[in-house]
């Protein structure tokens, strides 16, 4: 049996991560979004529901079931260790899940497994489960553009949430490969993302 390759899929927002995660995708890889997976345990009937109701109280659940974002939000800025709590109760829920997928890629004979993890620089767990770290990369001005169209959000807002996130050159010293999204239209994208396709046995 050939071995599978696990590959990190990383890059700031805006930077084209999730599409290159869709054309990989298209070209055969399994993707895992630890960030859906993430939001999953949380939602409605959520694996993490029970337990944030034990820790914080019924309060914290909505009528239907799932975490009070905003109520766990205002918690979070009057109790900072909060977040830690609850990273306690979601994150090996994420980790079980993804083992759970990562099986069932494996059990379906995928020869390559994407995991789209926005954070992946910042964390150490999950650099150790990789062999190999792909970055999409393009220039700030470029992220901002993009994430104040897609999203409509003002260009102060999307500065934070960069601010927020692991810097670039970070990221790039994290990096195996670099697929560059800056100055190339989607069907080039398309074709940088064939060739990443091929390399990793796709
Ligand atoms: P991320 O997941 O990194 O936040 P996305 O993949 O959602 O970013 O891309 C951000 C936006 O930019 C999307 O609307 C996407 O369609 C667009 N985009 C990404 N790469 C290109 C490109 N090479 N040409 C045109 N639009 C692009």
């Amino acid at each position: 049996m050939q071995a599978v390759i696990r590959l990190g899929l990383t890059g700031g927002i805006g930077s084209g991560k999730s599409t290159v995660a869709a054309m990989l995708s298209r070209h055969g890889a399994a993707v895992i979004d630890a960030d859906a997976i993430s939001r999953q345990t949380t939602a409605a009937g959520g694996a993490a529901i029970e337990a944030i109701r034990q820790t914080f109280g019924p309060e914290f659940i909505t009528p239907d079931g799932a975490l009070d974002r905003e109520r766990m939000r205002e918690r979070v800025f009057r109790a900072p260790e909060s977040r830690r709590q609850l990273e306690h109760i979601v994150h090996p829920l994420v980790g079980l899940e993804t083992a759970r997928q990562t099986e069932a890629a494996v059990a379906d004979g995928r020869r390559c497994i994407v995991f789209d993890v926005p954070l992946l620089v910042e964390s150490s767990h999950w650099r150790a489960r990789l062999d190999q770290v792909l970055v999409v990369d393009c220039r700030p001005e470029l992220q901002i553009e993009r994430v104040m169209q897609r999203n409509g959000l003002p260009r102060e807002t999307v500065l934070d949430i960069m601010a927020s996130q692991a810097s670039r050159s970070a990221r790039l010293r994290a990096a195996d490969l670099v697929l560059c999204n800056d100055g190339l239209t989607l069907d080039e994208l398309a074709m940088e993302v064939k060739q990443i396709a091929v390399r990793f046995g796709l």
